[in-house]
């Protein structure tokens, strides 16, 4: 191992070619280009195989991160790519998306001095090479269940479940309120960080794989819940969450300002080729525009980055916070600053002033106030306050509202009234069973945290499909006793 790793002293830390600014502003392609076979190698050599590696331990699913970039290293890609997919159900996606600054990379002990591994571009090649060389293979079960299990969301997190229970070889259906296969991968984060072929590849394989989609099907409206408890032995509700949190404020509900994932479903239905309504190509589509985003978070980064990309004027973002304080990952940030957004830090919005347009009044200008970081409040977070009379007026045609998502009110979109929720809304499971307070119903993804991450989507599908089998198991088994008592009493 010695001669082949450990090479971070003598070779430097290098990402896959970025394609320059100048380029990516233009289109809706992905950023990075793979690793050649070679500077894969090369990268993964860079690890020291730490006895406890802290990039395994801050990764969400565990991955064996150390044993797959020594196989990367020595070549031997399939076995890498085996390793990989135990216990990741997407890496490649992850391998793109996570924000491995704050999850894996952020915590390599290299990372000190050194620069850390590449981690997530490494996950990346490797299953885009299991790709390309057929590795990647539709499941066939070692045996069929006659149990059925219904999942209501096609997100990351109940296609993991539905990828694990297929393994275990449970019939799974999954319904869909979208047209299409992949939640928030699909139609909320743009093509130029997650292609979409990269999805619908997934989709296929699961497919293939023989698990059934309903889409169009939005439960509650097309299917109640208590008609999915009938039809299947258990159901996951892996819905997400989708309420916008608004903005108050006069001038608000001015035409062109609009909720940020509005925006991003119109660009990327576009990019996949739908006929986006003229009320909305309209409205969302930044090409000419002055372009406001307000918000710090991932959202707000795809929002502005998105506009650059659609031919915007101006983009600006506005956040009441600073840079160190955002929620959004700061390679995102450095993206869009070299894609020419401007950072409008420490400033808020307060009214929405409007002009007369031929179309009648349009929002044309964002009055804001600038902020300055008070004393530190119960979370630790230091408070925003107003700072008085710093208003300026900010040139506005499009506002885009990326201030966060909270869940809708499930118990009553299901019917349910003995759905528990928590005081935020999400649905209460008890986390050793990820039972909701429904028998036989579970839950898993955003529904549960709130907004979050991908590969935390990916987790609790895995975790939600090890409790279902667990769940159907033991009723399985008691179901059997009884019988046999049944029979032995006869
Ligand atoms: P979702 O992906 O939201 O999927 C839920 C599915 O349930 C959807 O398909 C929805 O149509 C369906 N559904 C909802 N209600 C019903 C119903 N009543 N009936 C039928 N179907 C229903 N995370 C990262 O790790 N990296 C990123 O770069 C990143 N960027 C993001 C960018 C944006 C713009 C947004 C909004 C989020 C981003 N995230 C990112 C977060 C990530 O996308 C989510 O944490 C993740 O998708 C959650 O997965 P999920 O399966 O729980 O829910
Ligand atoms: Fe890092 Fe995400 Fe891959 Fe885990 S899944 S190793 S956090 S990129
Ligand atoms: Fe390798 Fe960094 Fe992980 Fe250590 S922390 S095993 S050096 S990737």
């Amino acid at each position: 191992m010695a001669e082949r790793m450990l090479k971070f002293v003598g070779t430097p830390q290098a990402m896959p070619a970025k394609r320059p600014a100048s380029a990516r502003r233009h289109d809706f392609q992905e950023i990075y280009s793979a690793y050649a076979r070679d500077k894969a190698s090369e990268q993964a050599a860079r690890c020291s195989q730490c006895g406890v590696p802290f990039c395994q331990i801050h990764c969400p699913l565990g991955n064996n991160i150390p044993d797959w970039l020594k196989l990367t290293s020595e070549g031997r890609l399939e076995e890498a790519y085996e390793l990989s997919s135990a216990t990741n159900n997407f890496p490649e996606i992850c391998g793109r998306i996570c924000p491995q600054d704050r999850l894996c990379e952020g915590n390599c002990v290299i990372e000190k001095g050194f620069e850390s591994v590449t981690i997530g571009s490494v996950e990346k090649y490797i299953t885009d090479t299991a790709w390309e060389q057929g590795w990647v293979k539709p499941i066939v079960p070692r045996r069929e269940r006659a149990e059925s299990v219904g999942i209501v969301g096609a997100g990351p997190a109940g296609l993991a479940a539905a990828e694990q229970l297929r393994r275990k070889g449970y019939q799974v259906a999954i319904y869909d309120r979208y047209d299409r296969v992949g939640g928030l991968l699909i139609y909320g984060i743009p093509n130029f960080k997650l292609e979409k072929e990269i999805v619908q590849r997934r989709e296929k394989l699961l497919r293939d794989s023989k698990v059934t989609f309903h889409l169009n099907c939005d439960v509650g409206r097309d299917v109640t819940l208590a008609q999915l408890r009938e039809r299947h032995d258990a159901v996951l509700i892996a819905t997400g969450v989708y309420k916008a949190r608004d903005i108050s404020g006069p001038g608000v509900g001015l035409p062109g300002i609009a909720p940020a994932l509005d925006y991003l479903t119109a660009s990327n239905r576009a990019g996949l080729g739908d006929k986006v309504p003229a009320h909305e190509s309209g409205v969302l589509d930044a090409k000419g525009k002055h372009v406001v985003v307000i918000g710090g978070g991932d959202t707000a980064m795809d929002c502005v980055r998105t506009a650059v990309r659609q031919g915007a004027k101006s983009v600006r973002c506005l956040y009441r916070r600073d840079r160190a304080n955002m929620p959004g990952s700061q390679r995102e940030v450095k993206h869009a600053e070299e894609e020419g957004v401007e950072f409008v830090w420490l400033t808020a919005p307060q009214t929405f002033l409007g002009k007369a347009s031929s179309n009648g009044e349009r929002v044309s200008h964002v009055r804001s106030v600038r902020i300055h970081l008070g004393m530190p409040d119960a979370t630790g977070r230091q408070t925003p306050q107003e700072i008085p009379d710093s208003h300026v007026n900010i040139e506005a045609d499009l506002v885009l509202k990326a201030l966060g998502f909270d869940p809708e009110d499930l118990p009553a979109l299901f019917a349910a009234p003995d759905l528990g929720v928590t005081g935020w809304g999400t649905l209460r499971i008890d986390w050793k069973n990820m039972m909701t307070s429904l028998d036989g119903v579970f839950a898993a993804g955003d529904i549960v945290r709130g907004a979050s991450l991908v590969v935390w989507a990916v987790r609790d599908g895995r975790d939600a499909a090890e409790r279902i089998h667990s769940y159907l198991a033991t009723k399985a088994l008691s179901s059997a006793n009884g019988a046999a008592a049944r029979i032995a009493a006869e």
